[in-house]
């Protein structure tokens, strides 16, 4: 037995999941790829935004507070700068199906908020081109999460505990054998007790199939401009953002580099075969929409796409992560498929499979999240 938890890739959550299992076992082995953080996968792209006001299952609220909970600790045990608290708006017509959806998902959860009405926001949020039937939302807890930052602080943090981490090895293959989990790279073969898979977009490869059906590699692009005045889009001045208004959708943050800030579509995630060589360049229709709303919402940014890119991120069929084991008893635990929307919410869900896959108690009410729920759904498929 060479120890008693691995964790199969070291991004987004597996770095979480890591860090948090270092404070549990001294027999925590981290297996990455590549290296933590690098720029091809989820985590690529500087920043993602943390947002407590959603559209959706208030029964992911908690994990969301908990997660907030565990950015402030993270950020205390490392001294790094990870959630820049900016605030977050959420920009929509008034009373349209976007802000009533996030209204009553807010209401549900008692999660702290503000109303703005279309004068307040123009007063205080310049930088918006409303139009006339626009209202907004204001998420005081809101910010802005420094990706690369947060992960390698996690994987160091956790080295500092004791974790043991071996980058440039990818997985080939899990089994699970008699008294634990077989896992192979090339010529090297490992045996632990119990083993977390959390490789994102690579996820299927070490998937049974009833789970390679759920779920698919997406690619999701992101875009940058240029402001006119820096200091405009400053995280002091600009808090993240999300917004419907008509037919048009863009989000984006704050400029972290003093240039160039983050605008992108909103929702344009789509399915891509090869999570290794996900396209990065953007289409002439990405690039014609992404500038005509641009030019639309945002009079201080230079129209034209500074810089683009794309990464992977594993989608399942009802949008919602795996997290949990295979089967009861089983000592294979899946933390992935978090569809667009897993970086927010990393610490809690790297908590809940830390503690999981370790034996140190269950989490109720994620019945929703678990891998299980696939295997009911296609064995009740009736036969035709
Ligand atoms: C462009 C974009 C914008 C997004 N915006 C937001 C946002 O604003 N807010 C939000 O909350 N979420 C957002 N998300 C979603 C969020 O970023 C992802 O859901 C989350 O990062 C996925 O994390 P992960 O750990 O599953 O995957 P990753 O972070 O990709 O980590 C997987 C890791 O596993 C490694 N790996 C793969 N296979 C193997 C193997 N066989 N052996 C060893 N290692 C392996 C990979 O190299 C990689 O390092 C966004 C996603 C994208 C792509």
């Amino acid at each position: 037995m060479d120890g008693k938890l691995a964790i199969i890739g070291l991004g987004s959550i597996g770095s979480m999941a890591l860090w948090q299992a270092s404070h549990l076992t001294g027999s925590v082995t981290g297996f990455e790829a590549h290296a933590p953080a690098h720029a091809r996968s989820a985590v690529g792209g500087d920043t993602r935004l943390f947002r407590m006001l959603y559209r959706g299952s208030p029964n992911l609220y908690p994990i969301l507070q908990r997660s907030r909970t565990l950015w402030a600790e993270l950020e205390a045990e490392t001294g790094q700068n990870i959630l820049t608290r900016t605030g977050g708006l959420s920009i929509g017509t008034k009373d349209g199906p976007y802000l009533t959806a996030l209204l009553q998902t807010t209401n549900t959860n008692g999660a702290d908020h503000v109303i703005l009405s279309r004068e307040e926001m123009a007063e205080r949020y310049p930088q918006h081109n409303l139009r006339p039937d626009d209202s907004a939302v204001f998420d005081p807890n809101a910010g802005a999460l420094r990706t690369d930052r947060a992960v390698t602080a996690a994987v160091g943090a956790a080295e500092a505990n004791g974790a043991t981490i071996h980058t440039n090895t990818p997985i080939d293959s899990i089994t699970e054998t008699g008294d634990g989990v077989l896992i192979t790279s090339g010529e090297n073969a490992w045996t632990f007790e119990t083993v977390i898979v959390a490789s994102g977009g690579w996820s299927r490869r070490l998937m049974p199939d009833y789970l390679q059906k759920a779920a698919e590699p997406y690619r999701i692009y992101l875009t940058w401009f240029v402001a006119k005045d820096a200091a405009e889009f400053s995280p002091e001045r600009f808090p993240v953002f999300s917004r419907i208004s008509g037919d048009r959708s863009m989000y984006g943050a704050p400029s972290v580099d003093g240039v160039t800030v983050k605008a992108t579509l909103d929702g344009r995630g789509a399915p891509t075969p090869q999570p290794d060589s996900v396209p990065r360049g953007l289409t002439a229709a990405e690039i014609s929409e992404t500038m005509d709303t641009v030019t639309e919402f945002f009079p201080g940014l230079l129209p034209n796409i500074v810089r683009s890119d794309a990464f992977p991120d594993l989608f399942t069929s009802d949008r919602q992560p795996l997290i949990g084991h295979l089967n009861e008893g089983s000592k294979i635990y899946f933390a992935t498929g978090f569809s667009g929307g897993g970086f927010k919410n990393a610490t809690g869900y790297g908590e809940i499979a830390a503690h999981e896959a370790l034996g140190k108690g269950s989490f109720d009410g994620l019945d929703f999240l678990r891998p299980q729920r696939f295997k009911s759904f296609h064995a009740t498929i009736p036969k035709r």
